[in-house]
């Protein structure tokens, strides 16, 4: 393994790292070993996309969902009250965003089709003429149609994380149910790949900047399928990579595997001796300084899922180990409790307020927010 190596020396990455070389990142314990992997990252991240911390806008548009994953709290069969915003409701969410000298909203949702093709266009026309904020879209597995229109109404970029590139895994957490076949339509399971992996090279070329990631520590994991996927982030040419721990919700199989004595419910093929990737913030920031190496230039948030796991110091982890993207919720404070795809997230601070705690911790570890829609450069 390279590592940094005296003054003026190479750190680990500056000569593009191997599929073997992620994978023996991922398994290194070693603090002071980790402590290069860190500084390579941080020093990748300051040449190549500077002291800019990119601030977007999450808007949780909807909490309907067609899809069943085996890990989301909002999956569709959970009977669980549910909402959808209203043009104008979320018309005043980018209008925050604006005052608060945002670049760009992301609006995000279940796969709801009751949000139809028709609403989302009107809704990226209206963000798009009355403010000057980039457009995010992250609404799951839509129609090419809607995706060519909602591009040709201004959306700037797509954001639909793969989960992980591991086939098999794929099918096992995503289940098909009747209302809701693949979007590739050939089906599900090893043999077939994964769906979203198509759809983002088509996403690309309706002319989007496409983004991507996975969770780390998904129940049946192996540090081998995590090292493929951060090697499948460069081949993506992606230009956002947004990776957080997965967080277990008791409320569905695969929160219900991860506490002991708990049945797995319906998730088939679980095999519990396979080595399993932890859900840690150590193994997320790992996975974040390793993304920074392979793909030095793409647009990398520091998450919630990470602030989550590690409430005091994750989001500046994320933010020291390679990751130059925040994304502050929006989402109107009643609504939040309802979007819970996984605990833990939906605290509910004043908007204002934790603009100012934001502001204050990039100005604790020297870093500034960034101006205008904050693009990849390169
Ligand atoms: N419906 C959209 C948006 C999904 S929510 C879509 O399918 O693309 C956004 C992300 O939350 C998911 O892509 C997933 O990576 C993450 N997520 C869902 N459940 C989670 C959990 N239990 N722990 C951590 N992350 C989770």
């Amino acid at each position: 393994m390279r590592l940094l190596q005296g003054k003026g020396g190479t750190h680990p990455g500056s000569k593009g790292l191997t599929r073997d070389e992620v994978l023996a990142w991922l398994k290194e314990e070693e603090e002071l070993r980790l402590e290069f992997l860190w500084q390579g990252a941080d020093q990748t991240r300051c040449e190549r996309v500077g002291g800019e911390v990119h601030l977007r806008g999450l808007i949780e548009l909807s909490s309907y969902c067609r899809r069943d994953c085996h890990y989301c709290g909002i999956r569709g069969s959970r009977k669980i009250e549910r909402y959808r915003m209203t043009e104008g409701e979320v018309m005043g969410c980018a209008r925050t965003a604006q005052k608060l000298e945002y670049g760009t909203v992301v609006l995000q949702s279940g796969e709801d089709l009751g949000l139809t093709g028709d609403f989302i266009t009107a809704l990226v026309r209206r963000i798009k003429t009355e403010t000057p904020l980039a457009v995010t879209l992250s609404l799951g597995e839509r129609s090419r149609e809607e995706l060519t229109e909602w591009r040709a109404a201004g959306a700037d970029r797509y954001l639909l994380k793969h989960e992980t590139s591991d086939p098999e895994l794929f099918a096992r957490i995503h289940p098909e149910n009747g209302d809701c076949p693949r979007s590739s339509a050939r089906g599900t399971g090893p043999s077939f790949p994964n769906p979203r992996i198509e759809l983002l090279k088509q996403v690309r070329e309706l002319g989007y900047e496409i983004g991507s990631g996975v969770m780390v520590g998904i129940p049946g994991q192996s540090h081998e399928s995590l090292a493929d996927d951060i090697m499948l982030f460069r081949d993506l040419d992606l230009e956002m990579i947004g990776c957080g721990p997965f967080v277990p919700h008791p409320e569905t199989p695969l929160g219900r595997l991860a506490v002991p004595g708990e049945s797995p419910g319906t998730v088939p093929g679980f095999d519990s001796a396979r080595s399993q990737v932890p859900a840690t913030d150590l193994m997320t920031t790992k996975v974040v300084a390793l993304t920074r190496l392979v793909c030095p230039d793409a647009n990398i948030p520091s998450t919630t899922a990470l602030a989550t796991v590690n409430k005091e110091h994750g989001r500046e982890l994320g933010l020291e180990r390679g990751a130059n993207v925040w994304m502050p919720n929006l989402t109107p404070p009643k609504y939040r409790a309802l979007y819970e795809i996984y605990p833990g997230k939906a605290l509910v601070i004043d908007t204002e307020q934790f603009h100012a705690n934001l502001l204050a911790t990039l100005q604790r570890i020297g870093r500034v927010p960034g101006k205008g829609p904050g693009s990849r450069k390169r």
